[in-house]
């Protein structure tokens, strides 16, 4: 695969569709600089600001947008909200559509026939699996992302939490978390 992304990269570049430069900025732009951190600050501020909170849930980008945060793979992104009678985890059934400028890059897992497949079938287990245990009352709700829209779920807010500040919340929230296959 490597060799093949190299000859790839290679022919682009001769034929003068794209510069190696600008791939090595984007590489390492998702590499080091863009990643969870930026989703779980989107959680924490929707947990402190309730018309931050409406707004994420009415228009994912434009909310996120505001806070500096947007990008490729994230032009059209929704989320969805855990609440006491729904969880909701995120797939991609074709691909690895996933929401780059709020999570970085997929995880291995999450790209993964295995993964795809059986969540949709099977997503109580699959989350069982992963050492997420939703109770039997809570529905289970799985959303396909895709490459024009893609999900994030926002977590259920951690009893006890009241006086935390938001870099103290942000701190709570992990990627898996905003994929769904963990509770916060
Ligand atoms: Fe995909």
């Amino acid at each position: 695969m490597a060799l093949r992304v190299a000859a790839l990269e290679q022919l682009l570049t001769d034929k003068g569709y794209c510069d190696p430069d600008t791939i090595d900025r984007l590489v390492e732009l998702y590499e080091t600089r863009v990643g969870p951190h930026h989703g779980a600050r989107v959680v924490a501020e929707a947990w402190s600001d309730s018309a931050f909170h409406e707004h994420l849930l009415a228009n994912a980008s434009q909310a996120m947008s505001g806070l500096g945060i947007s990008g490729m793979q994230g032009e059209n992104m929704v989320v969805v909200e855990n609440t006491g009678d729904v969880h909701n985890v995120v797939v991609c059934t074709l691909c690895s559509c996933y929401p780059w400028p709020v999570l970085g890059l997929p995880p291995r897992w999450y790209k993964s026939e295995p993964y795809r497949a059986r969540v949709v079938r099977e997503p109580r287990t699959v989350l069982a699996e992963m050492g997420c245990h939703v109770a039997n009352d809570v529905e289970i709700r799985v959303w396909d992302s895709s490459a024009d829209l893609r999900y994030m779920v926002l977590p259920r807010r951690p009893a006890g939490s009241d006086e935390l500040s938001r870099e103290e919340l942000a701190g709570l929230v992990t990627r898996d978390g905003m994929i769904g296959v963990a509770l916060v």
